[in-house]
């Protein structure tokens, strides 16, 4: 108990660190959050409700993000012309250079220096606490595709893999992408 609380405390801090260096990068913590998330995310996460369910806020938020980071040139918002309440969008060139200097990479770089098999032990770690927290407050995962119960290694019909929720071709980029309909292995 002792160590999982030391634990908690060691993320609130590196958590607050992140938060000052953000903030001294020019954008606020949740622009941030949400460039990383569309720049990882697949063409079927890229639009305002899949990120509210992955930031876990409102709608208002969200909506108050995508417009200030459209305003910055950072984003484009494209309409359905079939439905056009449904919108998605994409980064921009300026938005990718700016992520190439996100502030996060600095704590990336100092778990990078840990031995491998510690960093994987980390990041196994916090995967399941974070799946656990999720799952109290009846969040998605937003996992990885290639790791998605849906997800088929070979499409019989030519592609490199295909979605059997979606019915869907998946080239090998989308497999590395995350999705707001990924469910883990049953
Ligand atoms: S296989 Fe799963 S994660 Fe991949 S696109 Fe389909 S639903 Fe999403």
């Amino acid at each position: 108990m002792e160590s999982a609380e030391s634990s908690t405390i060691l993320l609130e801090r590196l958590a607050r660190i992140l938060q000052n260096e953000t903030h001294a990068a020019g954008l606020k913590p949740t622009q941030w959050e949400a460039l990383r998330y569309l720049a990882r995310a697949n063409r079927f996460s890229r639009n305002p409700s899949a990120l509210t369910a992955y930031l876990g806020t409102t709608k208002g938020t969200v909506s108050q993000t995508l417009n200030a980071l459209e305003r910055k040139g950072l984003l484009v918002k494209k309409t359905d012309p079939a439905d056009r309440r449904h919108v998605d969008i994409d980064l921009t060139e300026k938005a990718r250079h700016r992520l190439d200097e996100d502030p996060i990479h600095a704590l990336t770089d100092a778990t990078a220096s840990l031995p491998a098999g510690e960093q994987a032990g980390l990041a196994d770690g916090l995967r399941t606490v974070l799946e656990e927290a999720l799952r109290r407050r009846g969040g998605r995962p937003f996992g990885v595709c290639r790791s998605c119960r849906f997800f088929r290694a070979d499409d019989s019909q030519g592609a490199p893999h295909r979605c059997g929720l979606l019915d869907v071709p998946l080239s090998d980029s989308d497999s590395r992408q995350i999705c707001v309909e990924q469910q883990a292995p049953c």
